[in-house]
């Protein structure tokens, strides 16, 4: 069954390997986008405090009527939000918006280097967690050195690791440092924010399965070990994006995605210079 499709944690928990992106879905579609997927098979939803959705995002939860233990909900901290008081804070208000008493994730959405603040906010995590508020924890953006430090200094490791990640941008490196540090990695843009959806390369092993370019790079990240939250607000794409188990990627397909990382395919922000 898709929905058994599970990332083990290095806390005892899991998180379902696919979910919903809502990244610039408004507050007032959430509801009805995340129903729909719901409805459609996923129970994983990614949000954000900096998404601005938070209340509909609730709303779509408590609208498809299935047991709190179903779900698995993420949400972040933003960089303004960062110190242990304020991240502490801002828990309490994503949940009073999402109406949980628990997310099973949160993040620190960027380690925000520059405001040198990112570990005092993962001591808040990790009492966030002990007080049950957050079932799991883990970081966002953070590079090998980043998480390091956090547990380095915490003596906690995030269970995971939200990163860019890509056909274009494999995150190899990085990948590496999670597998030796017991981090599951998690894939934001895995679409490349719909771009990597016409790359010719794709576009063959799509046309050689019969399934959508979207379809084939999903397959890549499960594959890949990867947690992926492909984003769509299209009921049709949120369908096809988790229609994604009735075929299966060979080695020729895994080797014809493998040659498309590129050191420069990155889209967004570098982590380590974002100044946000
Ligand atoms: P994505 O790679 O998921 O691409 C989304 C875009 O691809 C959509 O807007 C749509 O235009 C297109 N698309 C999706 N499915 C399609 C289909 N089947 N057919 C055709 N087009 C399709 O991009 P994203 O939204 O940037 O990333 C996904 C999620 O990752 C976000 O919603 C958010 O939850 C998370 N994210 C996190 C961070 C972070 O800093 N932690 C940053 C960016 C995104």
């Amino acid at each position: 069954m898709t929905t058994s499709r599970r990332v083990a944690f290095n806390d005892g928990n899991a998180v379902p390997q696919i979910g919903l992106g809502v990244w610039r879905t408004p507050d007032e579609e959430a509801a009805s986008v995340v129903e729909t997927a719901l409805r459609a098979g996923y129970r994983h939803v990614d949000t954000a405090k900096i998404y601005d959705n938070e209340e509909g995002v609730g709303e779509g939860l408590r609208a498809a009527g299935l047991a709190r233990d179903e779900l698995f909900v993420t949400t972040k901290v933003w960089n303004d939000d960062q110190g242990y008081d304020e991240a502490r804070r801002a828990l309490d208000a994503s949940l009073r918006r999402l109406g949980l008493d628990q997310v099973d994730l949160y993040l620190i959405h960027w380690p925000s280097p520059r405001r040198g603040r990112y570990v005092d906010t993962w001591r808040a995590l990790i009492a966030a967690q002990r007080d049950g508020l957050a079932r799991s924890i883990g970081v966002s953006n953070f590079e090998e050195e980043h998480l390091e430090r956090l547990i380095g200094e915490m003596g906690v490791a995030p269970a995971l690791n939200q990163i860019e990640l890509h056909p274009r941008f494999q995150q190899r490196s990085l990948r590496a440092a999670h597998a030796r540090l017991g981090i599951a990695t998690e894939s934001w843009s895995p679409l490349g924010q719909g771009k990597l959806l016409i790359d010719p390369a794709i576009a063959r092993v799509a046309a050689k399965h019969g399934r959508t370019p979207a379809q084939i790079i999903i397959r890549w990240h499960l594959d890949s070990g990867l947690v992926v939250i492909p984003k769509s607000a299209n009921p049709n794409r949120i369908a096809e994006n988790f229609d994604v188990f009735g075929f299966a990627l060979d080695a020729e397909d895994m080797t014809a995605i493998h040659g498309l990382d590129n050191a420069d395919g990155r889209i967004g922000p570098n982590p380590m210079t974002a100044d946000f």
